[in-house]
């Protein structure tokens, strides 16, 4: 490998330590992506359902952390449906779970060239939502799946204000 490959392969893991031994666990609506147990158990204890959607939770069967993250997030996308109304064929979405907004930052400057201060955001050609476990609540995380809700259900594109208007109707109505 010449040097120049070697640092190109290095400096990806230096920038991008989520990739480096990341995990990958699939539901029926996501596909959720962590590097470490600890990113998971931060994530799971931040993501505190309302007394409606843990009702539904309850009934089905956990074990692991993992089971317990991957059914609040069906749970969440499901109720993000239901306030929308749209129910888009073969919903599926990636989210990568990386520890700090300042991490986010990083892969949003990498992948659009721009200094952002986001918690969250939703790429709409990778159809990924990346969020920041240090700073991730139930309404972040609604927000961004209402974005990812959206871009499955129109064939064309709605303007980025409605885009942006529909996902904070998510964002407002899922602790309903
Ligand atoms: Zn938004």
């Amino acid at each position: 490998m010449s040097r120049i490959l070697f640092c190109i392969a290095l400096c990806s893991f230096l920038f991008f330590p989520h990739l480096l031994m990341a995990k990958e666990a699939k539901s029926r609506y996501a596909s959720l992506q962590y590097s470490s147990q600890k990113l998971l158990t931060d994530f799971n204890a931040e993501i505190e359902l309302g007394r409606n959607l843990k009702a539904f939770v309850r009934k089905t069967n956990i074990v692991t952390v993992e089971d317990e993250v991957l059914v609040k997030i069906d749970t969440i996308i499901e109720k993000a449906e239901t306030i929308l109304e749209m129910f888009p064929d073969q919903l599926h979405m990636r989210i990568v779970l990386l520890e700090n907004s300042a991490d986010v930052a990083r892969v949003f400057k990498e992948k659009y060239g721009k200094n952002v201060n986001y918690l969250a955001f939703y790429s709409l050609s990778e159809d990924t939502i990346y969020i920041s476990v240090d700073d991730v609540k139930l309404a972040i995380l609604a927000h961004e799946i209402g974005h990812a809700i959206v871009d499955h259900y129109f064939k064309v594109r709605p303007p980025y204000n409605v885009h942006e208007l529909m996902a904070q109707f998510v964002e407002k109505r899922i602790s309903d």
